[in-house]
């Protein structure tokens, strides 16, 4: 039987950061004797608002299994992204700023155009500089992750694209990716809830409140978005309908003691597979 690993190119694998994608990274490399064919290429599209940990991972999993990763992030101009690499990749949020500036207004539960532009379509302009306009979206999701893969699917179907995830077909589950960092000689060394934007107003209340109790600093990058007048009526606005961030700040600052047991809802997948991507 062929393995799932082995890839027909052209193939695009869009590597997230996390461990899931970095595991079936891993195992497409092996697949193929050590060597990904020409065609089969693997792409990590930078927000600006990862954590430090990621970018650190990104690139080593790129130099110690000898495979070249495109560092791309999300221009408003053709050709619709550019390629950076790991000192030079943005650590401040400058590629989401920018999409916000555009849209005029952050993105919200309603309104997820940052996936759509930073992530989704900042791939597929990338395929498109490769002369690209059929090719297989390799996608690092689990078996045991069988609701996204369906929305994934779906959402393939719809634009007419082609997805393939090795790791559902291998019956990965998530236990198997854990118990293969457990042997490694390096780690994302993140907590399952840390991947992806810092603190993406898709993670819930809780996840936000702790990330803000650990890292206070990283609050102020999203309260300037939402506080920031855009347009010719200055308008601002909210990322989460509900609260802003500054107020979830001064909640969580305002109860320095409470303790918040969260579960391990992951977000090491990328952020277009966990909220099901489109605008
Ligand atoms: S991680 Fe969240 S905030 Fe960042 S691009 Fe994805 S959906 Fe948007």
């Amino acid at each position: 039987m062929t393995s799932p690993y082995r890839i027909e190119g052209p193939a695009l694998i869009s590597f997230s950061g996390g461990r899931t994608s970095a595991f079936m990274l891993h195992e497409i490399i092996k697949a193929h004797g050590g060597q990904l064919p020409d065609d089969v290429v693997v792409a990590f599209a930078n927000t600006g608002k990862e954590r430090e940990e990621t970018l650190r991972f990104v690139f080593e999993c790129g130099s110690r299994w000898g495979v070249l990763i495109h560092w791309l992030q999300w221009l408003p101009r053709k050709p619709g992204f550019e390629e950076v690499g790991y000192n030079s990749a943005a650590r401040n949020g400058e590629p989401f700023r920018d999409l916000i500036d555009r849209k005029q207004r952050p993105p919200n539960h309603m309104q997820r155009y940052c996936t759509e532009h930073l992530k989704v379509r900042t791939l597929m302009a990338f395929a498109a500089s490769l002369g690209w306009t059929s090719y297989l979206e390799v996608i690092g999701l689990r078996y045991d992750e069988g609701h996204r893969i369906l929305k994934g699917l779906a959402n393939a179907e719809k634009h007419g694209r082609r997805n393939s995830y090795p790791l559902s077909k291998a019956k990965v589950r998530k236990a198997d990716v854990m118990e293969f960092w457990a042997s490694q000689p390096f780690d994302l060394g993140l907590k399952p809830w840390e991947g992806n934007c810092d603190l993406c107003f898709l993670k819930g209340r809780r996840i936000r409140e702790r990330i803000i109790r650990d890292q206070p600093d990283a609050v102020d990058w999203w309260i300037t978005q939402e506080t920031t007048p855009r347009g010719g009526k200055g308008v601002t606005g909210w990322f989460d309908k509900d609260i802003s961030f500054a107020a979830l700040a001064d909640y969580v600052r305002r109860s320095p003691l409470l303790f918040d047991e969260i579960g391990d809802d992951e977000h090491d997948v990328e952020c277009g597979l966990h909220c099901g991507g489109g605008e």
